[in-house]
């Protein structure tokens, strides 16, 4: 069952039971961190953080699922802020475990001097805007009501997990799970008969460690998915020696680049090359490993159905490879949809996993899940006697995290009205109706499209240096227009469209989660210009929003 963390620590004492504040910062992640260093130690404000959790890390702290790690390479899936911090941290390997990754967060927590501001255990409940006061109130779960000029959310994209009502689901007898809210003392699968839900990344990752473990593995797959190999390695002191010397080059180019890695999507088209060609560069794209293999083979996967149709082909040729069972590999094939219109995973021994004796697939797409029973899953041809389930089920990305707090903007608009449609800021950064309310990673921003770190780091800044500027012109208030705001919406479903993203049905859209509204959510129009429209608009005086003295 989804674990909670205990309630660690004192309740609040009286006079800390109301506090004023220049910021709250809602979540203790990659961004929260971020934010509380810039607000408090560059900008000098009263800042602090409220995060439910018992420990820093977020998305790191939650996702404790075996197999958990990171996929963009640990050397730029982390800041860059600090000079130092980059010079003494060493990661093990290319792609660390979730505890490394949790470590180098409680490092920084503690480097930076970040614990005595950060309030853990605390779930933030609501957020009313006071317009007379022109400050926010907010209040917890352990009974404070805080009053701060700002609340800048750092709740993350993929936080508020997607368990799927399945009738009976709470009458199984075994226990279950899901990836993003594992129990901190972990799960000992040994002699069990395990259902694995869903084959996203994080089913994707679990699949070959709880195969390893476990009695028996039944993965049910809904959608099959295509994924690409890690290629995960130790990292040599020499390659450490040269990542160190390079560092502030790698960083640079991570700003530059279309999905934050160092290196560039490259311009040709697939069809500028011969077959022979095109299937050599996959080939070495395979066997380097990782999001290469999407983002430095050809420009027009992501535009053009026929360049994109080559990538799957190859892909689906390595299932055909891999999978000794012909008709094991063929459930694995995708087709429904082009390769990476969802979000790509890429694996350690997913595909091999399948050749396991104790490892089967069953397609529920064509035999749906009916019920849970409390033996088992049913679908509509089978039982399946279980003793753990775990669901890889997803999250209801990028609105619920913010929705599940109750926000209220001006005239006490509540954000999940505003947003009953789908989601709508100004650059992913502010809603109209909400002054100074921020969204780090926000939807309208390019967020989840780009490697996590530099998204997160370059709003933090933009939103302290708003706040700067703020204070040093005599601004008490911001807000986007609305017609600045609408416009911003229409160009991120714009671009979209120019996109095969439209083309699968991908929690980017909502589509995973059901009633959802389904709207594009990230920006695909890529960082430089993403990067380029922000620095614009700050530039021009914050043009678009409503500044208030
Ligand atoms: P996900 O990509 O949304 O995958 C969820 C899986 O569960 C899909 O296969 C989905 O099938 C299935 N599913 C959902 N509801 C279902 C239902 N009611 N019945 C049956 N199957 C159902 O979720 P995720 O794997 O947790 O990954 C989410 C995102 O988190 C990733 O895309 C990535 O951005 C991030 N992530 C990153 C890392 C990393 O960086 N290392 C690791 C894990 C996750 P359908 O496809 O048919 O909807």
């Amino acid at each position: 069952m989804p674990n909670r963390p205990n309630r660690a620590g004192p309740h609040p004492a009286a006079d800390e039971a109301s506090r004023s504040l220049d910021v709250v910062i809602i979540g203790a992640g990659f961004a929260g961190l971020y934010a509380l260093y810039r607000f408090r130690d560059v900008l000098g404000l009263d800042a602090r953080v409220y995060e439910t959790g018992d420990g820093v890390g977020g998305t790191w702290y939650w996702n404790r699922y075996p197999g958990a790690r990171c996929d963009s390479e640990s050397f730029y899936y982390s800041y860059s802020f600090s000079e130092e911090l980059e010079q003494e941290w060493e990661w093990s390997s290319k792609y660390p475990e979730q505890p490394e990754i949790l470590a180098y967060l409680n490092h920084v927590a503690d480097r930076f001097d970040l614990r005595r501001d950060i309030q853990l255990c605390t779930k933030v409940l609501s957020a009313a805007y006071d317009e007379s006061a022109a400050r926010w109130e907010v209040t917890t779960d352990r009974g404070e009501r805080i009053s701060a000029t700002y609340v800048v959310t750092a709740v993350g994209c993929l936080s508020a997990a997607n368990v799927p009502e399945i009738p009976g689901r709470d009458d199984f007898r075994g226990d279950w799970y899901h990836t993003g809210a594992w129990p901190k003392q972990g799960v000992d699968f040994s002699g069990k008969r395990v259902g694995l839900i869903g084959t996203g990344s994080s089913g994707i990752q679990a699949t070959p460690v709880i195969a390893a473990q476990a009695e028996h593995l039944t993965v049910f797959q809904r959608t099959p998915n295509y994924t690409v190999p890690t290629r995960n390695a130790r990292l040599r002191p020499e390659e450490w020696a040269k990542i160190k010397r390079d560092y502030r080059a790698i960083r640079q180019k991570t700003r530059e680049t279309q999905a934050g890695f160092p290196y560039d999507v490259l311009e040709r088209s697939a069809f500028d090359v011969s077959d022979e060609q095109r299937r050599e560069i996959y080939e070495q794209l395979w066997a380097e490993g990782g999001f290469k293999f999407l983002w430095g083979s050809f420009g027009d996967l992501l535009r053009d159905k026929r360049a994109n149709h080559t990538a799957a082909e190859f892909i689906r040729s390595k299932i055909r490879e891999i999978v000794k069972d012909p008709g094991t590999a063929e459930k694995l094939c995708p087709t429904d949809h082009p390769y990476g219109s969802k979000r790509p995973p890429i694996d350690t021994d997913y595909y091999v996993t399948f050749n396991r004796p104790n490892v089967s697939l069953v397609d529920i797409k064509r035999s749906p899940i009916v019920e849970i029973t409390p033996q088992g899953i049913r679908t509509e041809d089978a039982t399946y006697e279980l003793d753990t389930i775990v669901f890889a089920t997803g999250f209801d990305a990028m609105t619920g995290s913010l929705l599940k707090i109750d926000l209220r903007g001006v005239g006490g608009l509540r954000l999940a009205e505003k947003w009953a449609a789908g989601p709508r800021t100004y650059l992913g950064l502010q809603v109209a109706g909400f002054p100074n309310l921020f969204t780090i990673t926000g939807p309208g921003s390019p967020s989840v499209l780009l490697n996590m770190p530099v998204a997160i780091e370059q709003h933090v800044d933009w939103i302290s240096d708003c706040i700067e500027q703020m204070r040093v012109k005599g601004f008490r208030t911001i807000q986007p227009q609305l017609d600045a705001e609408d416009a911003w919406v229409e160009h991120v479903n714009e671009v979209a469209k120019q996109t095969l993203f439209y083309e699968a049905k991908s929690w980017y859209l909502g589509a995973n989660v059901p009633g959802k509204p389904q709207v594009f959510m990230p920006y695909v129009g890529g960082q430089p210009l993403y990067r380029q429209k922000c620095e614009a608009v700050a530039t021009a005086g914050y043009a678009g929003f409503e500044l208030r003295a």
